[in-house]
């Protein structure tokens, strides 16, 4: 009697230690600042990405060579994050990835800059992008320590938007795409400056063309929003549904649904399947799948999840 007592009295305090130290692992993922996710590292090939949160919904990347430790920061709007994280994993950052110059991607190159001791590469194809000092085009490339980047230019959303396939120097893998405001988890961004052409070429040539195994880093946590608009355009795709639940689940944790990968978007991005008849019909009996990519995006502007 007296042993279950205290059996109950233990397990009362190790249920309270339980919950407490999750309470504290939460703190110390999403920061006190109120974070719209947790912090994460994702290993891929060759290379450690670190995700992190900025503003209501955007992310920046910190990309880590495994060998040299020498780093490189995609869209870094948040320069104090950026900084501190930097300092925290004792990493070398000498590159800014800029994919586009709306300010919520590049609008804190300028104070990143200002901020750092050492010498920063601003990479960019945009005039209007802040502290650039590289401007770049398709093709080009440039490495992050024993890491190659390749620049993929996808103009659309702006126009001078590029994506960054970073991959490592041995081959291992087929790396990871970083595709700002083109190409999110289930979803595009919107045409500001360019035509349903374009995008096709960038979501269905250029980064269609990437291995399917290539992780996908985009610049939004737009997830949730974008998987309720595939489910309205294919309604009875299970692969969409499992995605739901799933990114629900993440979200209710404030876990980010990042990366996904070129092979999966193929199988539910409404805006890489503009070729299949399922989509097609959708459109209202298209044929042509960038007349497809054209309404999809009309409708899915305005449409409320
Ligand atoms: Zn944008």
């Amino acid at each position: 009697m007296f042993s279950s007592v205290w059996k109950s009295v233990a397990t009362n305090i190790e249920t309270q230690l339980t919950s407490y130290y999750f309470r504290v692992q939460k703190i110390r993922k999403v920061g006190f600042r109120g974070m719209h996710s947790t912090l994460e590292d994702v290993m891929v090939g060759g290379m450690e990405v670190k995700i992190l949160p900025a503003l209501q919904d955007n992310y920046m990347y910190l990309i880590v060579d495994n060998k040299t430790r020498e780093a490189a920061v995609v869209d870094p709007v948040d320069p104090d994050l950026v900084i501190k994280t930097v300092q925290e994993h004792n990493v070398k950052l000498n590159k800014v990835l800029t994919t586009h110059h709306h300010w919520d991607h590049a609008g804190g190159n300028e104070k990143l800059v200002k901020m750092w001791t050492g010498e920063l590469d601003v990479y960019g194809g945009d005039d209007r992008i802040g502290a650039m000092n590289h401007k770049v085009q398709q093709d080009d490339s440039f490495t992050i320590g024993g890491l190659n980047v390749r620049c993929l230019s996808t103009p659309c959303h702006t126009t001078g938007h590029i994506c960054y396939h970073v991959t490592s120097a041995d081959g291992q893998g087929p790396g990871a795409v970083f595709t700002g405001d083109t190409l999110f988890q289930g979803g595009c961004g919107r045409f500001f400056e360019g035509t349903p052409e374009e995008m096709y070429d960038a979501l269905c040539a250029k980064l269609s063309a990437l291995p399917d195994d290539t992780k996908v880093f985009c610049g939004h946590e737009y997830t949730l929003q974008n998987m309720s608009f595939a489910r309205h355009v294919e309604p009875d795709s299970k692969i969409i549904q499992n995605r739901i639940e799933w990114a629900k689940l993440r979200r209710a944790a404030k876990d980010p649904t990042v990366p996904s990968t070129i092979g999966v978007e193929k199988s539910w991005n409404p805006f890489m399947r503009v070729h299949e008849s399922i989509v097609q019909q959708h459109a209202g009996g298209e044929t042509n799948p960038i007349d497809t990519m054209g309404k999809l995006r009309k409708e899915k502007d305005n449409f409320k999840a």
